[in-house]
């Protein structure tokens, strides 16, 4: 996934807008652990400010979560940002430096878009908000047949409450 620079690079103050549709994302792919369904879709704006060029994307992409609740897989749409800056020069990407580098007429996007989709996608995705997960004790999927086993009270706490309600005073708030 390149964007061609050649033009707006030449004039400060040149700004270009442009739509990627791509499904060439195996780079991308390489980077993140679960794998992306749909072409990805992008927005692009590219604007040199006389000193750089600033990348700005916002993109969408289907992948293939698992729920956290019912350990399922399901269709997750991500979408995702990228701000970053280049300077044409030579060299390797430095991690201290805060802009990126690039030589010639192309920036490829595959790595920022890898980046901006790993840290976009939530932490414990599920696949509804109602999912209704596992069954604690026999594992079965509770959003496709409920089962007949019933939740033990958990008392592993009772001890501890006899305790605190046995305190003189400790149940009243204070002001
Ligand atoms: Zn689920
Ligand atoms: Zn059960």
């Amino acid at each position: 996934m390149e964007i061609r620079v050649s033009d707006v690079k030449k004039w400060a103050g040149r700004e270009e807008t442009l739509h990627i549709e791509s499904q060439d994302l195996e780079d991308a792919q390489q980077r993140l652990d679960f794998p992306f369904l749909s072409p990805l879709l992008l927005d692009v704006k590219v604007r040199n400010t006389g000193h750089e060029l600033l990348v700005e994307c916002q993109g969408t992409v289907k992948v293939q979560a698992i729920c956290s609740r019912c350990l399922e897989p399901f269709v997750l749409e991500i979408p995702f940002e990228i701000f970053e800056e280049f300077h044409e020069e030579a060299g390797p990407d430095d991690p201290i430096l805060d802009y990126h580098r690039f030589l010639g007429d192309k920036i490829s996007l595959d790595l920022l878009v890898a980046d901006a989709v790993a840290v976009s996608v939530p932490m414990a995705p599920v696949c509804s908000a109602d999912c209704r997960g596992l069954c604690s004790q026999c594992g079965a999927n509770l959003n496709l047949y409920p089962c007949d086993c019933t939740t033990p009270a958990d008392d592993r706490w009772g001890p501890l409450k006899e305790w605190a309600e046995s305190r003189p005073g400790q149940r009243q708030d204070k002001d």
